[in-house]
This record gives C-alpha cells, structure tokens and sequence, in this order.
C-alpha cells in the first residue's frame, strides 16, 4: 500500500487520520525503523537497537525513507516521497 506524500486519508478504512513519519536509519548499528521508534521526544532520541543517543541532527542517524500510519485502523504504509512520484499521465 503506498500513499502520496500529501494524503491524510486512509486508502483502507477512508478516516482522515494519516500520521507521517520518516524512517531513520542509524548508521552505526544499522537499524531501520520509524521515528517513533526512537522516541518520542523532539530534542532527544536513541537507538532501540544499540541505546546509543542521537542528536536531532546527527550525521550518524538519516532519514530513508517516510511511512504512514492510520489512527482509524492502525495500518501502516509507504508515503511516496515527493518529486519521486510515478505520473499518472504523460504531459508531452
Ligand atoms: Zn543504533
Ligand atoms: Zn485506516
């Protein structure tokens, strides 16, 4: 399932209640997984895998990829990444 970068609205149950996440990527343990993941504080995360702090911008940690989540029926789904989309049609 994959939703576009700017939806808000569950393509499964149809609630409004999309939340957006980016997926970070901690290069010294190589964990992937969602922000939330790493806590939920703004100023402060580590790492579930290696307990390693991260700074809010820290080299070691990047974001790869974002993903969704739903409120209403708690799927989650890729969010295509803006100006990667697929067109949906040629404009020549
Ligand atoms: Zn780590
Ligand atoms: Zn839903």
């Amino acid at each position: 399932m994959q939703v576009e970068s700017d939806q808000t609205k569950c393509p499964i149950c149809n609630t409004k209640g999309l939340q957006h996440f980016p997926i970070l990527h901690h290069m010294i343990c190589a964990y992937v997984g969602p922000k939330y993941d790493f806590g939920l504080s703004d100023s402060a995360y580590s790492c579930p895998k290696c307990d390693r702090q991260i700074a809010s911008n820290d080299a070691a940690c990047e974001i790869v990829g974002l993903s969704a989540r739903c409120l209403g029926c708690g799927s989650e789904m890729v969010v295509t990444p803006p100006g990667r989309q697929v067109s949906k049609e040629r404009s020549e």
